[in-house]
């Protein structure tokens, strides 16, 4: 799977739409400090599906749209798209039949916020789904800021199988299977609580 394109408009400090093609297997992105930089990074964790304000450098979700500048008035829409080409087949069930995946995320103001998945609006589990287990995702290793490898290197065991297992594509079951453990919980408490009103009538 092959990141194409980055397509920004009204994300923090790029307000106007911006689109950045990755046409090479390394890109960089260089300038002054306070340019933007991280602002990149926070848009494909946050396309991604990154529901944490904090983890996005900011309080609220709202945070990421374009807030005003002295030259120019806040804005009332974030959008972010992302453009991949599914070249080695790595996705996740279904979504490995495309060959083209394009995911867009959109929010306003008002914390409305919408997921798209080739135009189509989708759930946000969608959009987590096709990255289980590939490397990608809001907070996988795919994105390496400031501190991560120290961060690495001093992991905890537990906290380095995390990566492991997202590298070797287990944590995609892992998912599943702490959802199934929880819907037959779920039904237990539901099969005691009908079995408690059973006796009450009986
Ligand atoms: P450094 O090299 O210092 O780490 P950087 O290039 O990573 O900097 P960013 O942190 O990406 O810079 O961008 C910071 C800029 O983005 C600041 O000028 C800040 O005012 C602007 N910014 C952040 N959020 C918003 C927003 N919601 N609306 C407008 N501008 C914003």
């Amino acid at each position: 799977m092959r990141l194409r394109s980055l397509r920004l408009a009204g994300f923090k400090s790029f307000v106007h739409p911006t689109t950045l093609n990755f046409k090479q297997d390394l890109t960089a992105v260089v300038g002054p400090n306070g340019c933007g930089k991280s602002n990149v990074i926070d848009a494909i964790r946050w396309v991604m599906g990154e529901s944490s304000a904090r983890q996005l450098r900011g309080e609220a979700m709202s945070d990421v749209i374009f807030a005003g500048t002295v030259n120019k008035k806040p804005i009332g829409q974030a959008s972010v798209e992302l453009h991949f080409e599914n070249t080695f087949g790595k996705l996740g069930g279904a979504y490995n039949a495309y060959t083209e995946l394009s995911i867009r995320r959109q929010v306003s103001r008002d914390g409305r916020s919408d997921y798209f998945l080739n135009g189509t609006r989708c759930r946000r589990r969608d959009i987590t789904d096709i990255f289980l287990g590939t490397g990608l995702g809001p907070r996988s290793y795919a994105v390496i800021e400031q501190g991560m490898i120290n961060r690495l290197v001093e992991a905890k065991p537990d906290d380095l199988r995390v990566f492991l297992e997202e590298a070797a594509g287990v944590s995609r079951y892992q998912a599943r299977r702490r959802e199934t453990q929880q819907h037959l919980e779920d039904t237990r408490l539901n099969l005691s609580r009908l079995q408690d009103l059973a006796d009450e009538l009986g």
